[in-house]
């Protein structure tokens, strides 16, 4: 399975972004054929994902394959879904609700790991199926009554929905749309900035949520004004991946700036914002984790992980592909 892992050079542009790669039938067909899917639950030859509640995995001692265990061996208690297939295996995740310790037996000796760690090492069937997996536990974890009526809904369709017992609403799990754009000048320079959150010279691209009544390409022209204070033109989709941290879709653009480029940062916000060359972005990521006061160190001087569709955007701008 070595040849679909995604390459490791912090440069590359993949065809298709980390988090959005997959490689397994849904068989949303299956979802609600209660005796098949009871039947893949017993069955020994089943691949069943253990999710802890914080949303790690068991790991191979290799610490980067992801460990199945057989239906008789994921024995917590928990929300079961069906994943999907791919070959001749049924993948099933079960969605701990509490702790898992160490002596299930599953799994006594694993290490646990995070999406976030393990997304770049991964298969595109292990990707997929962890991708899901987590939004899944997700939205289980913080959806649990009607929001109709404040009834506890039960789990239904294989872990795909969630049913209201006293009104029979259905509920699905919840996607938010979030926008995230390489804003450029059409002459070689894009915009990076900082949140509050990051550290000090780690700079991305701007995002933002769509609001409720808004398109997509609107978001990307208001999160733009209010973050940095300037207008864009040719908004114009890249990619999407999912983020399931915990429930987002990221719909990738890029946007050229349009009349005076001159930012005005919104400091709550944004702490930090500037046009940066393709050179200066280049030389960001080789600083690492050089200490933070040194004198004359460039403002910019981190870029976003590799697993980000940020990054995607940043380096195939780079490559020059991202600008009309
Ligand atoms: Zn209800």
């Amino acid at each position: 399975m070595a040849a679909d892992r995604p390459v490791s050079d912090p440069w590359a542009v993949p065809d298709v972004p980390i988090l959005a790669r997959s490689a397994h039938d849904r068989i949303a067909h299956r979802r609600t054929d209660e005796g098949w899917v009871s039947a893949a639950w017993t069955d020994p030859g089943s691949r069943v994902l253990l999710v802890s509640p914080a949303g790690t995995v068991p790991v191979q001692p290799d610490g980067w394959s992801l460990r199945f265990v057989a239906p008789s061996e994921a024995a917590v208690e928990g929300v079961r879904v069906l994943l999907g297939a791919a070959g001749d295996a049924v993948y099933l995740a079960l969605l701990a609700t509490d702790e898992i310790t160490g002596d299930v037996t599953g799994v006594a000796g694993c290490g646990w790991r995070g999406l976030r760690e393990l997304a770049t090492e991964l298969t595109d069937l292990e990707v997929g199926l962890l991708t899901t997996a987590v939004a899944l536990q997700a939205w289980h974890q913080t959806h649990r009554h009607c929001p109709r009526c404040g009834a506890q809904t039960e789990v239904t369709k294989a872990g795909w929905t969630r049913t209201c017992p006293v009104d029979a609403s259905e509920h699905f799990p919840r996607t938010d749309p979030a926008v995230i754009m390489l804003v450029h000048d059409g002459a070689g320079r894009c915009v990076l900035a900082r949140g509050p959150q990051w550290p000090a010279g780690r700079m991305s691209v701007l995002a933002g949520f769509v609001e409720a009544g808004e398109s997509a390409e609107a978001a990307v022209a208001r999160e733009v004004r209010e973050e940095v204070g300037i207008e864009v033109c040719d908004v114009a989709y890249v990619a999407s991946q999912p983020h399931p941290f915990p429930a987002s879709l990221m719909l990738g653009y890029t946007a050229r700036v349009a009349g005076d480029p001159r930012l005005v940062i919104d400091a709550e916000e944004i702490v930090e914002a500037g046009w940066y060359t393709r050179e200066e972005v280049r030389r960001a990521a080789n600083w690492g984790s050089e200490p933070a006061a040194e004198a004359g160190m460039p403002a910019l001087r981190g870029l976003p992980g590799t697993m980000s569709i940020a990054r995607q955007l940043i380096n195939a701008w780079l490559l020059e592909d991202l600008e009309g």
